[in-house]
């Protein structure tokens, strides 16, 4: 029988905490997985920060730069996005990327949206034909043709199934194995599965589908390879296995829409969350921006995915209300965005000074989900996505949120 070889393709706060969990799961199942997980380094010349436990004065290296990938492989750790958690030594950095995902049957995608496209145009071709893929980048992919799901444009450009994980995963406390939940939607063609159809899994005639939306047909997939049957199937049983820890809750439902519009809307009520924090306005306000962006999460989700979401995925799973929570407490977006406002400078200089190369997700997104809505003449359908574009744009004072965001009378 054959096993699952795993690539993570992304080695960022999020990706190199996902390969970490990922390579501890396989372990534990040699007889579904491969023992080597590879990960795919976007590469980099990084010099061991003195603070790091790894900074050795009186070695040749020391304040040298060395490449990213190499480092990884010899102290493992990724001292860059990950500072002080050790990686299982079966995580192998890889900076090619075409070769990080050879006879790889399993594919986890976990870059910043903004690279997801032209890291797959480099790997159309490249990937096993039966490979299956899940998406735990947050962000939506708005062009042309209207608005995809990332799940989707990795999906589309590679031909093959992808569906989504998301949740109230800050990668830091995972990487600390603190007790967190996640939800995956993953709703393979039944070809793979060799055993019974979750429950609320599409009826036959939608499964050739990837990930059904209504404004793009052309997200309708190719047929899809079906996997070898020498392989274990990818069931949700299977699935769950590989991302399920002690610290690592996995809840699996087949709403890919509902997943992965979570995670990329609610990186824009954190911004909004930051900027009224920022103001010092406190925490009623605070409550107030995620009310109303949660709302229009749902709403969202409803006027333009209408055939796959369900309200419950917002409300009821991790990737939902959950995620607006803990993002609008501790996420990367909240803190940027609420610097930016004490220190009356703009989110951009933040990102770029405070991060570290790490990236902002909220910001793009609030662009591209404006660009969507103006397509459809929707903007004021959603007065808080809107707001905190305006404000990233300078066109509008965060002071205007409670103005703009209340209903006309
Ligand atoms: P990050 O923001 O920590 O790091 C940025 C990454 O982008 C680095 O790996 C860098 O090497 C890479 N990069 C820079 N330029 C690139 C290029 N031109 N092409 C390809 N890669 C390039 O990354 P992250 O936190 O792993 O985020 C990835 C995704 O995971 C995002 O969509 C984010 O929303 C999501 N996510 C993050 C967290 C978190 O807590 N960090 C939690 C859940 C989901
Ligand atoms: P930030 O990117 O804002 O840090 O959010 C991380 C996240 O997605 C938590 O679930
Ligand atoms: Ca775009």
């Amino acid at each position: 029988q054959h096993k699952h070889k795993v690539t993570v393709v992304g080695s960022g706060n999020w990706g190199t905490t996902m390969s970490k969990l990922v390579a501890e799961n396989v372990k534990e199942n040699p007889t579904l997985f491969e023992e080597t997980v590879q990960m795919w380094v976007y590469e980099e010349d990084v010099v061991i920060p003195k603070e790091s436990r790894h900074y050795d004065a009186g070695s040749e290296t020391a304040n040298k730069p060395q490449k990213l990938s190499h480092l990884i492989n010899t102290i493992h750790e990724n001292v860059k996005y990950l500072p002080n958690i050790t990686l299982p030594p079966n995580v192998v950095a890889n900076p090619d990327v075409v070769d990080s995902v050879k006879d790889s049957t399993i594919l986890i995608f976990v870059l910043p949206h903004q690279f997801i496209p032209r890291v797959c145009d480099q790997l159309i071709g490249k990937t096993m034909p039966w490979a299956r893929a899940i998406c735990c980048t947050k962000g939506v992919d708005v062009g042309e043709k209207g608005i995809r799901l990332m799940s989707e444009a990795i999906g589309m450009r590679l031909n093959i199934y992808c569906g989504a994980l998301s949740g109230a995963n800050i990668a830091s406390e995972i990487a600390q194995e603190k007790y967190s939940e996640t939800t995956i939607a993953y709703d393979p063609p039944p070809m793979d599965s060799r055993n019974p159809t979750p429950k609320g899994s599409p009826t036959s005639s939608q499964v050739d589908l990837i990930s059904p939306s209504k404004t793009v047909p052309s997200a309708r997939s190719a047929r899809l390879k079906a996997l070898p049957s020498e392989y274990p199937p990818l069931s949700h049983e299977n699935v769950r296995k590989l991302f399920h820890r002690p610290y690592f809750h996995v809840r699996m439902v087949s709403d890919v829409a509902g997943v992965s519009l979570g995670g990329a809307l609610k990186n824009i009520i954190a911004l909004a969350a930051g900027f009224v924090d920022g103001l010092g306005w406190g925490d009623n306000a605070k409550a107030a921006v995620m009310r109303v962006g949660i709302l229009e999460m749902v709403r969202f989700g409803k006027a333009f995915f209408a055939d796959s979401v369900k309200t419950s995925t917002f409300t009821e799973e991790s990737c939902g209300v959950a995620d607006v929570v803990t993002s609008c407490m501790g996420g990367r977006n909240f803190r940027c965005a609420k610097m930016a406002i004490e220190r009356g400078e703009t989110i951009f200089e933040i990102e770029q000074k405070e991060l570290n190369g790490q990236k902002l997700q909220g910001t793009s997104t609030a662009y591209e989900v404006n660009s969507f809505l103006k397509s459809q003449g929707m903007e004021k359908d959603f007065p808080l996505f809107t707001a905190v574009y305006n404000i990233l744009e300078g066109n509008v004072k965060p002071e205007q949120i409670p103005e703009l965001i209340e209903p006309k009378q």
